[in-house]
């Protein structure tokens, strides 16, 4: 199989110092996750703190479009990438909710972000009307349909399934309904991308735990997860990982 990548979205959290000490206390455990790979996603202005030490891969949590110009508080791919970032989380529920992000915008960041050379990591999930709706499955590959550009595959692109409803609030779909979703996110990049799809790997995100992690990386599709909370503490990170 692939290799499970575990990511912390470290979101709008920390000051310096206690990104400086958590990023050390994750790069410290690092030797017990196994064969995780390591990614944590700090707020812009540490990102650079954070990079290029080494055992820890390092992305930013949004990018522009465009390559560069007057965009005032925007961030250019580029420039992650030259600061030592190799991932970008793309289209994450908060950013589709608290800057109106539509899935033709993701998909012209995460063509920016493969321009660049980064990693995209691009989320899709459903709300929890449209899960109680029963359009979860329509919903997220929906999202795919519009959000994963052409070079997608190729770039070996990661796909994120965050149920809105189980972001931050420690519920989580049960077990044969993210596996459900996770196959369905196969069939569709296996269909869009062929074999290059059967490929890459889709993360599950939403109140993961440690005491959790190890039954839900274990269903089939789940190739790593994207931790909100609980990468926030570095022992937990690091044991999520280790259950991979
Ligand atoms: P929580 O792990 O806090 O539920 O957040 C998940 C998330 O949004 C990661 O991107």
């Amino acid at each position: 199989g692939v290799r499970p990548l575990i990511a912390g979205n470290w979101k709008m959290h920390g000051s310096l110092a206690e990104t400086a000490s958590l990023a050390g206390a994750v790069r410290e455990g690092a030797a017990k996750a196994g064969a995780a790979e390591l990614l944590v996603c700090p707020p812009f202005p540490y990102i650079h703190l954070v990079a290029g030490q080494g055992g820890l891969a390092v992305g930013g949590q949004d990018c522009h479009a465009a390559a560069k110009g007057a965009h005032t508080g925007d961030v250019a791919a580029a420039m992650l990438k030259d600061i030592g970032a190799s991932y970008v989380i793309l289209g994450h529920s908060e950013r589709r909710a608290d800057h109106a992000e539509s899935d033709r915008a993701v998909r012209a960041k995460a063509e920016a972000a493969l321009a660049a050379g980064l990693t995209p990591i691009v989320c899709v999930g459903e709300s929890e009307a449209q899960r109680l709706a029963g359009e979860a499955e329509p919903v997220v590959t929906g999202q795919l349909d519009g959000s994963l550009p052409d070079g997608f595959a190729q770039a070996g692109g990661v796909v994120a399934y965050e149920p809105v409803w189980a972001i931050g609030t420690g519920r989580t779909p049960t077990e044969p309904d993210i596996a459900a979703i996770h196959a369905a996110i196969r069939a569709n990049l296996a269909k869009r991308f062929g074999a290059a799809g059967q490929g890459l790997r889709i993360l599950y995100g939403g109140s993961v735990k440690p005491g959790n992690a190890k039954a839900i990386l274990a269903l089939p599709h789940v190739d790593g997860a994207l931790v909100g909370g609980a990468s926030l503490v570095a022992a937990d990170f690091v044991a999520i990982a280790a259950a991979a």
